[in-house]
């Protein structure tokens, strides 16, 4: 790799910037993480990567979800548990209807820094900086807690590790249990249908179990247990450098290495940091780990294949997952000419689609919201453009939690605006709840079965 190093991306231009007055403090964070242990293993990265290499080929399907953002207040034992239930119970619906097997990717355990569109906002009508996320700044609408801080940097390394203690340890002590599933716990709140739905799917996972026990097939194919992967926007360069180590290849005959990024399995970056010249490609572009990259509107076809050949210069298939993000409205006029663009190219990525940030739109009385029919539309439409392009959509993007949240409106519940007060705690953008997340999972999954 010519001229890259963790720091390379420090001598390129950079957008969402964070700048800190406390330059001392700065140094004294990084000094600190730098000699912190990694979160996720080089192993753990090398098996998401083969993972996703069988998704790009057709052969997996791959759900990554979560919230928009998460706080230092979310790393409690509740919510890890309702996420960490939604995503499986979510995968095993997916897998029951793509008939493929799916790899789980959360939004967890280090999705704190936001991309803003203004550096300023308008809280009780008073301007203020914006918000950027739990491990710059702080929510409260105070000029003195929106000053980026960096021992928030520190302290978002030991939320993620403690978030990435308590999944791993869940997990394997049979949180994912495939023997007893209706312990992933249906929430209370569950329509009828849903539920029946539910129970029939794991009912059949259960025969095919007894069936594979009685033929003593069982044995060491890690029914008891699940792999969730963690994820994460890399927007904070600075953090992410630091975690960013020269390591051994597992595996390799001949002893080589290379640089991974180890705060998660799984960085992306954004549809507002991703210029060709700018500090986040040139960051992303050293790191051996599977990458995302979100692409809208206005991203043009010539630039994404530019973009493909700067971060994955050897068309390794897999590496990249392309998240699109047009909106339902959108995507019909967008997707083809993309798709045609990589496959012209010889690049293979992953497809997936984040049905989310394109369909984000206000109430009338100013709440920030999206539409459960954009959500399944847009989705709908990726599935038939990509088949029809002969290319494969081998996965979805959420916003999601485990909370029974009012912050999208729609699904089977019929939320609808008027409702969205009752428990609208988005700190960022709005998630489905568990219901609708569900909900959406049962109708994906019928689209794979039609
Ligand atoms: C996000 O995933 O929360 C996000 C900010 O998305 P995008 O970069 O696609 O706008
Ligand atoms: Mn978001």
């Amino acid at each position: 790799m010519t001229d890259w190093s963790p720091n390379s991306w420090t001598t390129k231009p950079i957008k969402q910037d964070v700048v800190y007055e406390d330059a001392q403090g700065v140094q004294d964070a990084l000094r600190k993480l730098e000699k912190l242990p990694p979160l996720v293993t080089t192993q753990e990265i090398n098996n998401l990567k083969a993972s996703l290499r069988n998704v790009a080929l057709g052969k997996a399907f791959v759900l990554q979800g979560g919230d928009c953002a998460e706080l230092f207040d979310y790393c409690n034992q509740d919510m890890i548990e309702a996420k960490v239930k939604l995503l499986l119970q979510m995968s095993l619906v997916l897998i029951w209807g793509a008939n493929k097997p799916v790899i789980r990717i959360a939004r967890i355990a280090g999705q704190f820094a936001k991309p803003r569109s203004s550096p300023t906002e308008l809280v009780n009508g008073v301007e203020m900086p914006s918000f950027r996320g739990d491990n710059i700044n702080g929510f409260d609408a105070d000029p003195e807690s929106r000053k980026p801080d960096p021992a928030r940097l520190v302290s978002a390394y030991f939320h993620s590790a403690a978030t990435l203690n308590y999944l791993r340890a869940s997990l394997s002590s049979g949180l994912a249990d495939l023997h007893s599933p209706l312990d992933w716990g249906l929430g209370h709140v569950i329509t009828p249908s849903i539920k029946e739905q539910y129970s029939k799917t794991v009912n059949a996972v259960k025969d095919a179990l007894r069936f594979m026990r009685t033929v003593g097939i069982d044995k060491d194919r890690g029914v008891e247990t699940a792999d969730i992967f963690t994820s994460h926007e890399g927007l904070s360069l600075e953090y992410e450098q630091t975690l960013t180590r020269l390591l051994r290849n597992p595996g390799s005959a001949q002893p080589t290495s290379n640089f991974y990024a180890t705060s998660a399995h799984f960085l992306w970056i954004g549809d507002r940091t991703r210029q060709l010249d700018g500090a986040h490609v040139e960051f992303f572009r050293g790191i051996a780990n599977p990458i995302g990259i979100k692409i809208g509107p206005s991203m043009a076809a010539g630039d994404l294949v530019r973009l493909l050949d700067v971060v994955n210069p050897n068309k390794e298939i897999g590496k990249v997952t392309l998240i699109s993000r047009y909106g339902a409205s959108k995507i019909a006029q967008f997707l083809p000419a993309h798709i045609a663009a990589v496959q012209a190219s010889g690049h293979l990525p992953v497809w997936q689609c984040d049905p989310m940030h394109g369909n984000t739109q206000a109430t009338p009385s100013g709440v920030k919201t999206r539409h459960f029919t954009d959500i399944l539309e847009e989705l709908r439409q990726a599935l038939e453009i990509h088949r029809a392009a002969g290319s494969f959509l081998g996965g979805m993007h959420l916003e999601l939690t485990g909370e029974a949240v009012t912050e999208c409106v729609g699904g089977a519940a019929g939320l609808t605006e008027d409702g969205l007060g009752e428990r609208y705690t988005t700190f960022c953008d709005p998630r489905l709840n568990e219901k609708q997340a569900l909900e959406l999972a049962f109708l994906v999954a019928g689209f794979y079965r039609d």
